[in-house]
C-alpha cells in the first residue's frame, strides 16, 4: 500500500502523512522542494506516477489567508495553480499510468457553497449553481480537474472541508496567541457560521476514503455540529481560562485580506456532512469544546 500525497509537506498533509505511516502504508510526498521519500511536481509531469501507487491525494495549496501576502492578481495566480494545475498533473498522470491506483482523493472548500444564503444547511446533495466570486469559482475549477474520464476505472472522491482546527497549524495557530493573552473575540458579529473540523477527524476521514470501497463523490469535511464564529471564540477563550471580549471589527480584515478572502472569516455556510455520516465514518471530535481542548497547549510537539 503506497500512498502518492501531493501537500504532504503542509499542515493537513504532514499531519496525513504521520497517520498513514503510523499505518504502514509506504508514502511518497511530492512537493516543489526535492528531499528523500519525495517526488517534485516536475517528476510527476515528465515521469509519470511512482511504481507501486495504490493512491493518490492531492493536498497541495497555497496558504489563501497568508497575512504576508498580498491579495494581488499574481497571488491570486498562485492560490489558483497551486490547486487546479496540480490537481490536473495528477489526473493526467494517472490517465497515462499503465497500472491504475484504486483511489484518487482531492480535498476542496466549503467556498463552493453561498455563505449569504444564511437559512440554508449545505449537505453534498445541495445543487451547485454557476460560480458567485472567486472561491467558489476556484472550489469549482479545482473539483472539476480532478475529474477523471468515465473509462478510467479508478474510485474518486473529494473532501470538500470546513476550516481545519488543529495545534500546528491554519486558524488556531494564527489565533492562539492573541487568545491566549486574553485578547481574542468574535470576528464582526459573531453569527455567522464557522464550518469546522479537527485536523485528525479530517486525516481520519482521508484514510477512511482510501481503504473504503464505498467511499467515492463528494463528502462534506465538517464536523457535525454546526456553530457560529461566536461559540467558536466563547469555546477557545473558555478551554484557555481566558474572556473573550476583543470582537475583531469586519473593516479590519477586510483591510487587512481584502474583502474577497476576508470573506473565510467575516462570512460562513451552515455545512453538514451527511455523506461520511451515511458511510458509517467514526468522528473522534464531533463538538467543538472537546476539540478545542486537545489544542489548547502552549507548547507542542509536531
Ligand atoms: P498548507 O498551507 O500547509 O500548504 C500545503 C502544501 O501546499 C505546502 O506544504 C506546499 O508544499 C504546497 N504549496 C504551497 N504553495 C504552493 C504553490 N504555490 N505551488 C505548489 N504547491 C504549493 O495547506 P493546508 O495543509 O492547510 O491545506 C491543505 C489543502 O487543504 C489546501 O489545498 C487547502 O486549500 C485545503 N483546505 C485547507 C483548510 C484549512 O483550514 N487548512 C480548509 C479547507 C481546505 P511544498 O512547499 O512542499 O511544495
Amino acid at each position: 500500500r503506497h500512498v502518492l500525497l501531493g501537500g504532504g509537506t503542509g499542515f493537513v498533509g504532514s499531519a496525513l502523512k504521520q497517520v498513514l505511516l503510523s499505518k504502514n502504508y509506504d508514502v511518497t510526498v511530492i512537493s516543489r522542494m526535492p528531499g528523500p521519500r519525495r517526488v517534485t511536481w516536475f517528476d510527476v509531469q515528465s515521469r509519470g506516477l511512482p511504481e507501486g501507487v495504490t493512491a493518490v491525494v492531492n493536498l497541495a495549496g497555497q496558504n489563501i489567508l497568508d497575512p504576508l501576502q498580498r491579495w494581488t492578481p499574481g497571488f491570486r495566480q498562485n492560490v489558483w495553480n497551486s490547486r487546479v494545475n496540480t490537481t490536473k498533473t495528477l489526473a493526467e498522470a494517472i490517465v497515462n499510468s499503465k497500472i491504475k491506483p484504486d483511489v484518487f482523493l482531492t480535498v476542496s472548500g466549503v467556498g463552493i457553497y453561498d455563505p449569504s444564503k444564511t437559512d440554508v444547511v449545505y449537505d453534498e446533495k445541495s445543487p451547485i449553481g454557476e460560480p458567485f466570486d472567486f472561491l467558489s469559482k476556484l472550489a469549482i475549477e479545482w473539483e472539476k480537474a480532478a475529474c477523471l474520464p468515465a473509462d478510467v476505472n479508478v474510485r474518486q472522491a473529494v473532501i470538500r472541508s470546513g476550516v481545519v482546527l488543529g495545534r500546528t497549524g491554519g486558524m488556531i495557530q494564527q489565533l492562539y496567541l492573541q487568545f491566549f493573552f486574553g485578547m481574542g473575540g468574535p470576528i464582526s458579529s459573531g453569527c455567522q457560521p464557522l464550518p469546522w473540523i479537527h485536523l485528525k477527524d479530517l486525516c481520519n476521514m482521508f484514510v477512511f476514503a482510501i481503504e473504503n470501497p464505498k467511499v467515492n463523490g463528494v463528502l462534506n469535511g465538517v464536523a457535525p455540529q454546526i456553530i457560529s464564529n461566536a461559540e467558536f471564540a466563547k469555546a477557545f477563550a473558555s478551554v484557555l481560562g481566558r474572556p473573550a471580549m476583543f470582537r475583531v471589527p469586519e473593516f479590519a480584515l477586510n483591510l487587512m485580506f481584502s474583502e474577497e478572502r476576508a470573506k473565510i472569516m467575516t462570512m460562513g455556510q451552515r455545512v453538514a456532512p451527511a455523506r461520511p455520516l451515511e458511510l458509517g465514518f467514526q468522528y473522534e471530535y464531533p463538538e467543538i469544546r472537546p476539540a478545542l481542548a486537545s489544542m489548547s497547549r502552549l507548547f507542542y510537539s509536531k
